[in-house]
């Protein structure tokens, strides 16, 4: 039987599976990652694209600690949005259109290049187990990898069913076996799994597209980056077309909804209730006369299209029907059919901070697997998973994160303390500090730690070092001189009628003051890089607002003993949205404490009930 040895295993090569053995060998330890297939490295199973709302926090986040996604990304990237460009930077998220072929040639490079890293492309069939600790793997071969740490990262694979219309094939994700003896495994185990469900739209021939009738959608003039290394696009960049359902479309769908397999009773699993499918849509919003759908190349120059808005799992006949109903795909080809995955997740609550297993020493969880649906979530994970398994066979401190110094921390301890009732995706809505874990201070927040750790390159640290020096050196300036209303009004600048002198850094924190007045009022400004001035300007704003989001997290957990009395109204909540309504009434807590640990509720449905219940009590009174 052949054997070989190392520190880490990873199975699995997704997004969760890359960030993991990219870490843990970038700590120093003997890595190896064995999955499926050796092409499939980075594949984006479904949407080309990275980031998002909350999303591209997380991305940041990675970078910040010299992880890969957001530099592939970059190189990847053909349209770069900031989204949600209008409202505050804390909820602006960074998103990139990515040309696929691109990231995953991108990601296989780099995971090649990658000092004490190997790659083997194996099935993984089960783990070698010796008591209560891990001693390796066994690869459908018969051969055998021994290693102390291993991280389980195998995404939609576990026992995946794909399902269009009545149709059912076991799969991984379309093309790829599914992962049955390895989930077998798994239940032998006696973990809590259960099963959830995914979609993906049909993908079309762009050349069978009439783009000359459709809106035009091109990225952002001054792209946004993910990674704090990078300083502009580098791949060629384009637009994205935009058309729409419409009642044709609805009426088709409509007649076929017992042909889904969603709505046929095919699939048990429950899906994402925030990437709803076209179906899901015509059903739960039936007010609605027409979705928007962008239509996506997937590369530069290849033929597909990705039609994002309108994933199905109705059968072949009815897609293509529904398709050529919309305005500009009145001809178009359908290069794979749309459909539905189901599969099996682990129960995140039994693992640690660490995404350790807390019963079997040794082994790890991160990504889909976890519950999770997304590639920034999966990878996140994965970083956490390999940064811990290294620090384990160096036998260094943990690695955690707290909800207070990024969305990792915010998404591990949701997870493990909450579970998940359906695929979990990130907002910046579950982050109760979110006015301080912006996007734009990532690399403030991580890069330190990931210095001390020992993850990340001389190159980063460098760059940061030099970034701090110039925020330093902007602060410095931004404070060294109170200016008086008069002084600033030669400025045009009209702030302060109460007469009082202010630094620049205070002017800056009016949302009418922009930075190109305040470098007129100090020339020396101009001296500094825009992204230190728009952070700058971010700390500025939100400094008002910092002492504000502390005294609510204070105040909630001061109250966590607070009863919710049986019979207490939430539809009087009037700034409850419908979905935290729904789930309190669902979940009835008996303690606001009790309200915290539902899976999904966010920090301000929880200062609007306390709010509400406060108020209550006084009328009671
Ligand atoms: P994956 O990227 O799935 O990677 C798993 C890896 O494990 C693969 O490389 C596989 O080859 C390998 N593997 C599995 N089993 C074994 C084994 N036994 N031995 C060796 N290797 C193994 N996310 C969204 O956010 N929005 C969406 O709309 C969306 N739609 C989706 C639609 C479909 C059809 C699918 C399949 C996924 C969709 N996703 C969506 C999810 C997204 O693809 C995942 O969240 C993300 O890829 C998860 O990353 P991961 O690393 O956990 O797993």
């Amino acid at each position: 039987m052949k054997q070989s040895s190392c520190d880490v295993v990873v199975i699995g090569g997704g997004h969760a599976g890359c960030d993991a053995a990219h870490a843990s060998a970038r700590m120093g330890v003997d890595t190896i990652l064995v999955t499926m297939r050796l092409a499939d490295i980075g594949v984006m199973s479904c949407n080309p694209a990275i980031g998002g709302l909350g999303k591209g926090h997380l991305v940041r986040e990675i970078d910040a600690l010299d992880g890969v996604m957001g530099q592939v990304a970059d190189y990847a990237g053909i349209q770069f949005r900031l989204l949600n460009r209008r409202k505050g930077p804390a909820v602006q998220g960074p998103r990139a259109q990515a040309d696929r072929m691109r990231y995953q040639s991108e990601m296989l490079r780099l995971m090649q290049a990658t000092p004490n890293l190997r790659i083997v492309e194996a099935e993984v069939v089960d783990l070698i187990q010796t008591g209560d600790a891990i001693n390796g793997v066994q690869l459908a071969d018969g051969a055998e990898i021994l290693s102390s740490q291993v991280i389980v990262t195998t995404g939609t694979f576990l026992r995946g069913t794909i399902h269009i219309g009545e149709k059912r094939i076991s799969a991984g994700r379309v093309g790829n076996d599914a992962s049955i003896r390895l989930a077998d495994r798994f239940a032998d185990m006696g973990l809590t799994t259960g099963r959830l469900k995914t979609g993906t739209p049909p993908r079309l021939r762009r050349s069978s597209i009439n783009w000359d009738v459709l809106e035009q959608q091109p990225g952002d003039d001054d792209p946004v980056m993910f990674s704090f290394l990078s300083t502009e696009p580098v791949a060629e960049q384009i637009s994205c077309g935009i058309t729409h359902t419409n009642e044709e479309t609805h009426d088709i769908i409509e007649r076929n909804l017992s042909r889904s397999s969603m709505y046929g009773g095919h699939i048990e699993g429950v899906g994402p209730r925030y990437c709803p499918s076209i179906e899901d849509k015509i059903v739960r919003f039936r007010e609605k006369a027409s979705h928007q759908i962008f239509l996506e190349p997937e590369s530069l120059h290849g033929e597909t299209v990705y039609p994002n808005g309108i994933s199905t799992s109705l059968p072949e006949d009815v897609q293509m029907q529904y398709v050529r109903s919309i305005k500009g795909l009145e001809n178009a080809e359908i290069l794979q059919m749309g459909y539905a995955i189901e599969y099996d997740y682990v129960d995140p609550r039994c693992l640690d901070d660490t995404l350790a297993l807390s019963t079997l020493n040794g082994l790890f969880l991160a990504g889909q697997i976890n519950g999770t649906t997304g590639y920034e979530e999966a990878a996140a994970q994965g970083l956490v998973a390999g940064l811990n398994a290294a620090a384990r066979v160096l036998e260094a401190e943990e690695v955690t994160f707290s909800r207070s110094d990024s969305y990792i921390g915010v998404m591990i301890d949701d997870l493990t303390s909450r579970g998940v009732s359906e695929p979990y995706r990130m907002f910046t809505s579950r982050a109760e500090y979110r006015l301080s874990l912006r996007a734009d201070n990532a690399d403030q927040r991580l890069t330190p730690r990931g210095m001390k750790l020992g993850c990340v390159s001389e190159e980063r640290a460098e760059v940061f070092q030099r970034k701090a020096e110039d925020l330093d050196a902007a602060r410095t300036v931004l404070t060294e001189y109170r200016y008086s209303p008069s002084e600033l009004s030669e400025y045009s600048i009209k702030v302060g009628e109460d007469g009082k002198r202010r630094s620049l850094l205070e002017v800056l924190s009016f949302p009418e003051v922009s930075l190109e007045q305040i470098c007129d009022v100090d020339p020396r400004l101009k001296q500094f890089r825009p992204d230190v001035l728009r952070q700058m300007s971010n700390e500025a704003v939100y400094a008002n607002y910092l002492e504000r989001q502390q005294l609510d997290i204070e105040s909630l957990k001061k109250a966590e003993a607070q009863e919710i009395p049986i019979d207490f109204d939430y539809g009087k909540v009037a700034s409850l949205s419908h979905e935290m309504r729904t789930k309190f009434i669902e979940a009835q807590p008996k303690t606001l404490l009790q309200a915290s640990r539902i899976d999904g509720v966010t920090p301000a449905a929880l200062v609007a009930l306390l709010v509400a219940l406060k108020q209550a009590d006084k009328m009671t009174a």
